[in-house]
């Protein structure tokens, strides 16, 4: 693994280059400055040995669906077949066999292995464009409502406060619709 020299944000002395290291660092070596450091955790994680799949020796023993000269282990979680110790991979919790892993994953249903999400608020504020044509605003606005109630719960951005965005593109819509509903009202008024 290759290191990464980080630096104190005040003195830029170079903090200890192995992630556990920085991991216990509570101040700067050379200014004292207080510090918290959270490397990711791939980073400090010890990589877990892959287990060798024991051959079958005896009579009445169960074999692994994908190799019939190997001892099952445990059944996967998504299709039942038995699975050798090779085969067995634990995702979540969950013991999958390679083809539920890869299906799982191509339904994105496996959020272990979530590589990008949605961002149903930047849709919300795609669809407020509509509003500068002034045209099917109540529309844009029902179509904003839709989208919020149906995605509220769903992933969003790990980074950004998606809810808060999403909510305040849909009142945007909302309000303008309301806005032109009473000019139109008032306009209606004022010919009679
Ligand atoms: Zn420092
Ligand atoms: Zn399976
Ligand atoms: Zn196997």
């Amino acid at each position: 693994m290759s290191a990464i020299t980080s630096r104190c944000p005040s003195c830029r002395r170079p903090l200890p280059e192995s992630a556990q290291d920085l991991a216990a660092l509570q101040a700067c070596p050379g200014c004292a400055r207080p510090l918290e450091i959270q490397p990711f955790p791939g980073l400090t994680r010890i990589p877990a040995a892959g287990r060798p799949a024991e051959s079958i020796t005896g009579e009445g023993e169960a074999a692994c669906f994908f190799h019939a000269t190997k001892k099952a282990v445990v059944p996967c979680d998504d299709c039942g077949r038995f699975l050798c110790a090779l085969c067995d991979i634990e995702l979540d919790g969950r013991h999958l066999c390679p083809s539920c892993l890869q299906a799982g994953q191509a339904r994105g249903e496996l959020p272990g292995l979530e590589r990008s999400r949605t961002r149903w608020d930047l849709v919300v504020w795609f669809v407020n464009l509509g509003l500068l044509t002034c045209i099917g605003a109540p529309i844009i606005a029902i179509l904003n409502i839709v989208i919020t109630s149906l995605c509220w719960n769903k992933p969003g951005s790990r980074t950004a406060n998606h809810r808060t965005s999403m909510l305040l593109g849909t009142l945007v819509s909302v309000g303008i619709t309301v806005i032109l509903a009473i000019a139109v009202a008032f306009a209606l008024s004022k010919e009679d």
